[in-house]
């Protein structure tokens, strides 16, 4: 057994995901780089390596059974445990040009896809891991939200939220309310799990408007590090506590 500290981020290929990855890797941890293609995953893997990470790739498709059942399997070989689970893979499901998503003309399908991988994948993938993470020290689950999943937010009128995206950011809602559901279960054990918003960060994701990756990396990676008296069931942006 590694006496580094293991940690696992899911759609660590590129974006907010890698660059976890690269920062939990120079703060010495063992990374699992989550990722579903191949190329894309072993080049990131290649990438960090260079950068000096103890990185290894981890075959990681979110929305399939099978796939985060044989992660869990391949984490287990390679590492016996895991001290820190990043859910970062996410999608917004498509867009109209001026960023938003008409809640009255919702195509119901891309309504699934998104539920699926932002909150079904993130179910899936920690209760899979969740016999790792039980085996160390310290625990952390992160869940990587979003500012647009907070009601609080969305519902006042001198919030700026950005455009109506009645796809994504309701996922996102749901995936909060379910790292609560996590947190409160998990309360009697030493595994502190909180959602973290990583700001608006220039990716793919956004057509590379925003900050930089590795700032949207911070927050994420400062729940990955929590000490043992730190928070859990809440939700973060650099800030500090996000109203849900
Ligand atoms: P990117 O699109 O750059 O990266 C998303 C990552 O998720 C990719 O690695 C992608 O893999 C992976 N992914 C998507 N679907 C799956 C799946 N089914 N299984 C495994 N991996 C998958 O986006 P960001 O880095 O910007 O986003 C990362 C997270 O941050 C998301 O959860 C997003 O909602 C959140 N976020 C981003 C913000 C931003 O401004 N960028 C703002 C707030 C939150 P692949 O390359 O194979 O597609």
């Amino acid at each position: 057994v590694s006496e580094h500290k293991i940690a696992l981020v899911t759609g660590a290929n590129k974006g907010i995901g890698y660059e976890i990855a690269a920062g939990l890797g120079a703060l010495g941890y063992r990374v699992g780089v989550g990722a579903r293609d191949d190329v894309r995953r072993e080049t990131a893997v290649e990438k960090l390596r260079a950068a000096g990470v103890d990185a290894f790739g981890v075959p990681l498709d979110v929305t399939s059974d099978q796939s985060v059942a044989q992660a869990a399997e391949l984490v287990q070989r390679q590492a016996g445990r895991l001290d820190a689970l990043v859910n970062n893979a996410g999608i917004s499901g498509e867009l109209s040009q001026d960023w938003t998503q008409d809640p009255t003309a919702l195509d119901l399908d891309l309504v699934r896809t998104v539920v699926e991988t932002n909150v079904l994948g993130v179910i899936r993938v920690t209760n899979a891991m969740l016999p790792l993470l039980r085996r160390a020290a310290s625990p952390r689950v992160v869940n990587v939200s979003s500012s647009v999943g907070s009601l609080t937010w969305q519902s006042d009128p001198n919030v700026d939220v950005g455009p109506v995206m009645a796809a994504y950011a309701p996922t996102k809602s749901f995936l909060n309310a379910v790292t609560v559901q996590y947190a409160r279960w998990l309360a009697d054990t030493n595994i502190l799990v909180n959602a973290a918003c990583p700001g608006l960060v220039a990716t793919d994701f956004t057509g590379f408007t925003g900050r930089t990756p590795q700032e949207g990396a911070a927050t994420p990676i400062r729940l990955a590090t929590l000490p043992d008296d730190g928070p859990t069931g809440s939700f973060f942006n650099d800030d500090g506590v996000i109203p849900w």
